[in-house]
């Protein structure tokens, strides 16, 4: 439903009129089969008075840095969207020079409260970013620093062979980079599992 490939693009929501990010902005259809891209606020109106949920919680979440276990700072962006049933809310990490920072997100209930949802969040973008699953130095380069990898899936289509890239600590690895880290466990054994970017890690 959200284009990530262009976190940083600017919109104009048909609703509300605001100039707004990429990562705030949903293509939304309606039930006469048109389709508008409205800001996360006006989508999540719309879905409120269709499924009758005129209490819910409408918030506009203010970005927040958060500083990982090495002391740098990371801002997050947050879109909170109203999918019936259940509320998604997104964090999403948005840089001028590598679109692929970190990501996270978290299912709640629409009748819920928004700022707890949001607490549960952040808690757990914390406890993320308390833990860097790659070292790089001098020396050595990029390094697995332990026997764990967390991270998440991504793909890069600027060639014209398309990849897969995997983005780690918040940070963007191409496949090759990551299969050379691999390679210093030859011989070892390893367990891949794939994970919704909702759940825990
Ligand atoms: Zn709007």
């Amino acid at each position: 439903m959200v284009d990530w490939v262009n976190n940083m693009q600017e919109i104009i929501c048909a609703g509300c009129s605001e100039i707004t990010r990429n990562h705030d902005i949903v293509n939304y259809s309606s039930e006469d089969g048109g389709s508008q891209l409205l800001c996360s606020r006006c989508f999540n109106a719309e879905v409120a008075k269709l499924s009758g949920l005129e209490s819910f919680d409408n918030i506009r979440i203010q970005p927040i840095g958060i500083t990982d276990c090495a002391g740098e700072t990371h801002q997050f962006h947050f879109t909170q969207r109203l999918l019936g049933n259940m509320v998604a809310l997104d964090a999403v990490e948005l840089r001028e020079e590598s679109p692929d920072g970190y990501r996270f997100q978290m299912i709640g209930d629409p009748e819920g409260d928004s700022f707890a949802l949001l607490g549960r969040l952040v808690e757990k973008i914390r406890r993320t970013l308390s833990v860097k699953h790659i070292t790089d130095d001098d020396r050595y380069g990029l390094q697995i620093a332990d026997k764990m990898v967390r991270g998440r899936i991504e793909g890069d289509y600027s060639g014209a062979e398309h990849a897969p890239v995997v983005v780690v600590d918040g940070r963007e690895i191409s496949w090759d980079d990551f299969g050379r880290l691999l390679m210093t466990f030859e011989g070892w054994q390893f367990k891949l599992e794939i994970r919704d970017i909702s759940e825990d890690l």
